[in-house]
Formats: structure tokens, sequence, C-alpha cells
């Protein structure tokens, strides 16, 4: 039975550290937040307060943080990860963060003989409950053939991107399209609306035309024509505007540190911006469509 050590069970690792008990994994999890231990306790999962008992003896160790910080202080900082996983074991973050410090952690795990991977997925809490998200990795391709089975039981995909950060740089690369194409599916309807063409029938006809996207057939802004999309519940996330605004300023600094023009980003990255100064940020990311028309 392969020890897991499991650290951050938030909205998104303590289903998927559930997951991983659920397939027969001996996991044990931690969190800097006692409420967060409580619930995971609560839901049957073995925790501990100090994040060296989470690592001291697992083979492998799954992070599930906020943010680069949080990500390198796990890892790096005295007593991290790197002080206390054991040789041989596999280190797995599934943050999404800047190619940049998953790039450094990387760098200082195999300094010390330890083998790691960036994991971030698509999916989001009800991916990570359903054991359906998608983790896109980077790393040496021996470390993921044995991660590989590990990740399979909390998600429909696993996709080796490259090496080490190139998870990261896909994740960014996909949630940058996502937010641009939802602000065009956004600006699409309103134009139909006051050209006195009906909701439900732009989708029908671009859900079958050129203009199809996820954005569009999975999770249509406008109520009615996909039921289960947030815009029938009042907008509530989902992935939050927070989430969608944090993911479009990594690819901007990314994009800005390889020097590559993101001008549809930017643009993204900036409306985003404005609906989270607007306080709005709480809601899901398909309710910019109320900035856009003016009915904030
Ligand atoms: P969350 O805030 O619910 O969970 C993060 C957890 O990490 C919290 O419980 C927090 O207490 C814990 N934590 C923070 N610092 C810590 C530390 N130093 N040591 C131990 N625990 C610590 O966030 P989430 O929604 O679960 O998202 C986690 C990551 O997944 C983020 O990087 C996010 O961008 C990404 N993500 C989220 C979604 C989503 O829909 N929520 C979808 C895809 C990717």
């Amino acid at each position: 039975m392969t020890r897991i050590g499991f650290v951050g069970l938030g909205n998104m690792g303590l289903p998927m550290a559930l997951n991983l008990r659920k397939a027969g994994f001996a996991v044990r999890g931690h969190d800097l937040v006692a409420a967060a231990r409580e619930r995971a306790e609560a839901a049957g999962l073995e925790t501990v307060e100090e994040l060296d008992r989470a690592v001291a003896d697992a083979e492998m160790v799954i992070t599930m943080l906020p943010a680069g910080p949080q990500v390198r202080e796990v890892y790096l900082a005295d007593g991290g990860v790197l002080d206390n996983a054991p040789r041989g074991a596999v280190l797995i973050d599934c943050s999404t963060i800047d190619v940049e410090t998953a790039r450094a952690v990387h760098a200082a795990a195999r300094a010390r003989g330890l083998a790691m991977l960036d994991a971030p997925v698509s999916g989001g809490v009800a991916g990570a409950e359903a054991a359906s998200l998608t983790f896109m990795v980077g790393g040496e391709a021996e470390v993921f053939a044995r991660a590989e089975p590990v990740l399979r039981k909390m998600g429909k995909a696993v996709i080796h991107a490259g090496a080490a950060g190139t998870g990261q740089a896909a994740k960014i690369c996909n949630n940058m399209m996502l937010g641009i194409q939802m602000i065009s599916v956004c600006e699409a309807f309103l134009l139909a609306e006051k050209l006195g063409l009906a909701a439900d029938k732009l989708f029908e006809i671009s859900s079958r035309s050129s203009g199809q996207c996820w954005s569009l057939t999975s999770y249509c802004p406008v109520p009615g024509p996909v039921p289960a999309a947030p815009s029938n519940r009042d907008y509530r996330p989902g992935f939050t505007a927070a989430m969608m605004l944090k993911d479009l300023r990594l690819a901007q600094e990314t994009a800005a540190a390889v020097g590559a023009a993101t001008p549809l980003g930017a643009e993204a990255c900036q409306l985003y911006a404005l609906f989270a100064a607007a306080g709005k940020e709480g809601l899901d990311f398909s309710a910019i469509i109320k900035m856009i028309a003016g009915r904030l």
C-alpha cells in the first residue's frame, strides 16, 4: 500500500485526498488551518498537525496549496517537505503557480536527490469530487510513469506535458484561452440581445458553428441553454472570478518574462481586475457578463 502525505486540504485538496483514500492508499493529510484538518477528519481522513509527520515516511507527497509563496514555504522552508521527505519519494505539486517557482522548487528537490513533478489540474471542485480532473504534468518521464497510476485515481486524463514547469505552462495557456473565450461569448450574447436575436437561438446556431467553444456549450454565461452552468444559479461558483484573475495574472507575468505578445490575454486580465475591484471576485467567472452588459 503506497503511503501518501497530502498537504493542503482545502476545496480541491480534501476531495482529492479522499479519492486516494477510497482507492486504497494510506493517506495522511496536513493543513496549516485547524478547521481544514477538522473538516478532513470528519470526512474520515487521518490528519496531523505537523507537516513533517505527514511527510516523513511517505512514498509520495502531494501538495494542493493556494499559490507560489505557499508552495515555496511548504517545500523550501526549514522543516519543510525537502527537509523531511525520504529519499526515493515522489513529490507532486498540484497547485496552480508560476512557472519560475515550479522550476525553482523542482531544481531544489533534484539537488536533494528527490523526484518532483508539477501537476496542476483542470476541472474544479466538481472534478475533484468526481475524480474526473485533468492533470497536466511537467517533469522527467520516468517520474511521470511512477506518479501516473496514483494521479489516475483522482482524474480522467493524466497528460505528460514535457520537462519541469510545462505542466504549469499548460495550465496558464489553457486558462488564458478560457478567460478570453468567456468574454467573447458574453459579448456575442449581449450583441445578439440588442439585435433582437434570442439567446437560445444564438446558442443553437453557434454551438453547431465555428463560434463553438467550451465557454458556450458547457458553461454558457446566459441562463437557460446549459442547465448545469452557474448562470442558472445566480452565478454561484463554479470557478470564481478571483481564480480566473489569478491565472490571467500568472499568464501576464510569464508572458512578460519570456517576451510573448498576448494582447487579448492582457485585456481579459484587466477586465477581470475591474470585475474584482467592483467586489464581485467571489462570483463565478461567467458573471463577468453582468459587467460587460453594464448591469453590475
Ligand atoms: P483553498 O484555499 O480552498 O485550499 C488551500 C489550502 O491550503 C487551505 O486549506 C489552506 O489552509 C492550505 N494552506 C495554505 N498554506 C499552507 C501551508 N503553508 N501549509 C499547509 N497548508 C496550507 O484553495 P483550492 O480552491 O483548494 O485551490 C488550491 C489550488 O488549486 C490553487 O492553486 C488553485 O488555483 C488551484 N485550482 C483550484 C480550482 C478550483 O476550482 N478551486 C480549480 C483548478 C485549480
